[in-house]
């Protein structure tokens, strides 16, 4: 049985994005990748730096299509979205699925062509769930710096990736 918690289970777990190399996405056969951005590729409201822009290149160059979706505002994602050059949705209300379908059809890919990747399971991967997309999850990149109301969500966040660890063992 799964019960309710497998909402917010994601497909698979890696420490950062370091581990999402196009290799990994093909073998996946993934040809999009939607990312958060806070706490997933750079740390809560951290602009574009150098690593992140030579990671989107380096997906690009590899035909991997990209796409952020965030629930911060539209300055803060338009201008990251800008410098690793990718499509973006703004204020996206994760867990709704507004965002990530909006990513689907800005990439034109499918749903199975597509990850979802991010740092938390109420938002980026319950909303990839519900949306019916692979997802990946990353540890948080600075929890120190989380917003207050994430802080909050952090503790049961730990308790169900228990349980979703768990779960890889006995499977
Ligand atoms: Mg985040």
């Amino acid at each position: 049985m799964n019960g309710p918690l497998h909402l917010f289970y994601p497909t698979e777990y890696v420490s950062g994005i370091a581990e999402i190399t196009p290799e990994w996405l093909s073998a996946r056969g993934a040809k999009g990748v939607v990312f958060d951005i806070d706490n997933t590729v750079v740390p809560q409201d951290a602009p574009a730096d150098e690593a992140a822009r030579r990671y989107f290149e380096k997906l690009h160059a590899a035909g991997i299509k990209t796409f952020v979706v965030s629930n911060n505002a539209e300055p803060r994602v338009k201008a990251f979205a800008e410098a690793v050059g990718c499509g973006y949705c703004h204020k996206a209300k994760k867990p709704s699925r507004r965002g990530y379908l909006a990513a689907i059809r800005g990439m034109h890919l499918r749903r199975r062509e597509v990850v979802v990747v991010g740092d938390q399971l109420f938002t980026d991967i319950w909303g990839a769930n519900r949306s019916r997309i692979r997802s990946v999850l990353v540890a948080p990149l600075e929890p120190k710096k989380d917003t207050a109301g994430v802080r909050l969500k952090r503790p049961f966040e730990k308790i169900v990736f228990g349980f979703w660890k768990r779960r890889q063992k006995n499977s």
